[in-house]
This record gives structure tokens, sequence and C-alpha cells, in this order.
């Protein structure tokens, strides 16, 4: 008897908290990020809210001319510049007389993109994203290079760490921090173990899509390059589990990268 009434008691807990983890869960998802902007006008600016909600994003201003509104299939690029910048590119022409699609560059006036902004993003959008504020990540990577990215002038210095299902490059330059998930690779590429590319699909002005060149501290062995491979190849003649740490092959590498990942856990 008293048995049945705990397990009475346990189910109609446990159906309650279901209940409110559901609410909790509709409400996080129904919440639009609202972000006070200027959008940047080469000369000049326009001042208004920016809404990114779950099935548009609004740019909501006085100046009416540049008040828009955008499905996610209108919208060709979310890039997150920065914390403070995010930009919006359209399908829309810049004018009669341009080809090139309109570019919307929005500074955020009084708040950081969160995590959560990107945590969102990255379910809601699946065309190639520029993140440079990470997402919430749990898990550990499963390996870490500290790396130097390399600019036409000097350069910044991080760490790349590899995960299952994403690549990210954590730098001390918030502005170059970038989270890709391996659809947001077109290439990768290395001359020799120290030399690492990332071709992606993020603009730049006046040439083609930005690659990234790490000039890297530690080795990139090949275990580590396959597994990245793999993941941004999916063929079928490399089969894997997207969850599978890395293919057990009789080389030497792989006793090193086990070394490197209890390294990483630290
Ligand atoms: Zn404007
Ligand atoms: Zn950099």
């Amino acid at each position: 008897m008293t048995i049945t009434r705990m397990k009475t008691k346990v189910l109609i807990m446990s159906l309650l908290m279901g209940t409110m983890a559901l609410i909790l869960a509709g409400s996080v998802r129904a919440q639009p990020f609202e972000f006070h902007v200027e959008h940047d006008h080469r000369l000049g600016h326009c001042r208004g809210t920016l809404v990114i909600g779950p099935e548009t994003i609004q740019y909501r201003t006085p100046h009416r001319k540049h008040e828009r509104i955008w499905r996610y299939t209108d919208i060709k690029r979310i890039e997150i510049r920065s914390p403070r910048i995010i930009h919006i590119v359209t399908y829309e022409s810049r004018g009669k007389l341009w080809s090139a699609n309109r570019r919307f560059e929005f500074k955020l006036r009084d708040e950081d993109i969160t995590a959560a902004v990107s945590d969102f993003l990255l379910r809601r959008v699946t065309r190639p994203l520029v993140l440079s504020v990470l997402p919430t990540i749990e898990r550990q990577p499963t390996f870490v290079i500290p790396a130097k990215h390399r600019h036409r002038r000097g350069g910044c210095e991080g760490v790349l760490k590899v995960y299952p299902d994403a690549l990210v490059f954590a730098s001390q330059n918030p502005k170059h921090t970038r989270y890709w998930r391996y659809q947001d690779i077109q290439q990768i590429g290395r001359l020799g173990p120290y030399q690492f590319e990332v071709a992606t699909y993020e603009h730049q002005v006046g040439g083609p899509d930005r690659v990234f060149h790490f000039e890297l501290k530690e080795r990139l062995d090949d275990p580590i390059y396959d597994y990245l491979w793999v993941r941004v190849n999916r063929t079928k003649y490399y089969p894997y589990e997207p969850e599978q740490p890395v293919r057990a092959t009789p080389t030497s590498g792989v006793v090193r990268l086990s070394t490197r990942r209890r390294v990483s856990r630290r």
C-alpha cells in the first residue's frame, strides 16, 4: 500500500516537473532577442531596434526607408562579427546599378550579443553562419592546438579546439574568435604539420570568401587532420559516427592524441 502510494507520488511529481520543463522550454523558445542598434550608412546612421525572433528578424526604426522584416529564408547570411557587430546579408539588390546583395550592418548600442543568441542561431539557421560569439559548449574538445592566426600584417594568438560537431578558434582578439559547424567550412588545408587553413563562406571586402591561415604551435598530425577532413567532406567513402572520437588506427599518433586529450581536460 505504502509502496503504491509512493509510486503514485513519484509519478505525479515527475509529470509536474515534465510539464514545467515544457512550459519553460516553450517560453525560452518564444522569447525574441531585442537590441538597441545603430544601422551603419557609411555616412551617418539611423537608430532602431533589431528583433531576432523565431520566425523573422526585424529592424524597427523611425527611418521608414530602412525598416525591414526578413524571414530566415530571405537572409543569405547572418554574421556575428564581434560581440557588438551583427551583419545581415540579404538577397535584396543594392540598387538598380548594383548586382551585389544588400548588407545591413548593425552596431549594438548598449549590450553584447550573448551565448544564448548564438545557441538560438545555431538551432535556427541552416545556411553558413559567421559566429564570433561562442555558444554554450558543454563537452570538452577532442583535440586542442595552440595557434597563431596570421593577418596580412601581424596576427592574433589563440587556440584551435576540435569538437565532434564543430571547430573553434578561441582568439585573444574577440573579433577573430570563430565557431564553425563543419557545414560552415568550405574546405580545410595544410602545408606540413604546422600550417593549417580554413576556407569559410565569410565575406571579404573586394575579394573571395575569407580563408583563415593558422601557424600551429604544436603538430597537426594525420589522425587529427583526418578527423577534421571526414567531417568537412562527408562522403560515403569515409563513413563515421558524429560522436565517434577518433578511429583507432595502429599508428603512434593515436597514443599521442589520447595524451593530448587528457591535457585539454584540465
Ligand atoms: Zn538606416
Ligand atoms: Zn586574428
